[in-house]
């Protein structure tokens, strides 16, 4: 298959979506990007890729750190995981406390805001302090996409800290259920720290393959969850990756996928590539307007979708 002109096709077929949706600006740093940016890369197993757009250019991946949190969680906790957070969509935005209330604390799935912040909880609890557990995601997400510049952004970390109220109040309502181990504020800084780590297209598609086959990086052969494991994560992903757009994901595109409101969104395409696609303006969900499009056209194009 000829994936560069594939890839050419679709950045020339979106441009019309290009000014549609809005870029996030509840975290006023986000606000400040180009918003007509699109950028789109693909990883093969065998380290060939392809990329259109600005592909190089690194940018705030928010809500897709939830993968890389979520998955090395599982590596740690295995099973135990699930008596904390289920892997139920929500159906609710990402950032909603009513459900939250009525559940007695315990989040639906790991993507919606207040699962990660349990993650991150977890992985405090298990690194002891708020800079190993940093370290430690950082180097998950180095290891993951082959690239140890990959680093946070601080003044995205600073905006959010002093825009975040909405997560820190779902922090102490889990907090007051038990769910949260961990002093709040620490927690909470910790979780914003992974979402502001910043990636490019070429470097987060790079780091889908291990999902992509069986919890082993196709390249250089390293294990980084068990083939249960990646299984799962490749389902919650499947369910959960969107928001309460997950489904219209699944229906439209047909692949696991994960976004955030950076504008980045990842997909797996199993046993083949790992998939990542950069546009700021959001659709009314917090997804990527013109990526979702894109993927849509990518499944369509190559007949590459799971189902
Ligand atoms: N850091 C963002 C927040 O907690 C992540 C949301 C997202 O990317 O969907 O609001």
């Amino acid at each position: 298959m000829d994936y560069q002109k594939i890839l050419d096709e679709i950045a020339a077929e979106i441009e019309p979506t290009i000014g549609k949706g809005k870029v996030a600006d509840y975290i006023p740093a986000l606000a400040e990007v180009d918003p007509d940016q699109f950028a789109m890369s693909i990883t093969l197993f065998d380290g060939r890729s392809f990329h259109t757009g600005v592909s190089d250019r690194r940018f705030s991946i928010q809500s897709i750190s939830k993968l890389f949190t979520f998955t090395q969680a599982l590596g740690i906790y295995s099973r135990g995981l699930y008596e904390r957070v289920g892997v139920e969509p929500s159906g609710n935005p990402f950032n909603s406390l009513v459900q939250l209330e009525y559940e007695s604390g315990k989040p639906r799935n790991p993507f919606i805001n207040a699962g990660a912040i349990v993650i991150t909880d977890m992985l405090l609890s298990h690194y002891g302090s708020a800079e190993n557990c940093y370290r430690e995601i950082e180097a998950f997400v180095r290891d993951t996409s082959d690239d140890w510049s990959v680093s946070f952004d601080p003044v995205v970390w600073e905006s959010e800290q002093e825009h975040g109220h909405r997560n820190t109040a779902l922090a102490n309502l889990m907090k007051s259920f038990g769910n949260i181990r961990g002093d709040v504020e620490e927690v909470v800084r910790s979780y914003f720290k992974h979402c502001s780590i910043e990636m490019s297209t070429r470097e987060l598609s790079r780091s889908m393959l291990f999902l992509a086959n069986h919890g082993t990086d196709p390249i250089t052969q390293r294990q980084f969850v068990t083939t249960a494991q990646a299984k799962r994560v490749n389902a919650v992903m499947l369910t959960c990756g969107h928001y309460d757009a997950s489904g219209e994901f699944a229906f439209h595109v047909g692949l696991p996928g994960k976004s955030g409101v950076g504008g980045g969104i990842v997909a797996v395409v199993p046993k083949v590539m790992g998939i990542a696609v950069y546009s700021p303006r959001l659709n009314s969900w917090g997804n990527s307007y013109s990526g979702t499009k894109a993927l849509e056209l990518f499944t369509t194009k190559t007949g590459l979708s799971i189902f």
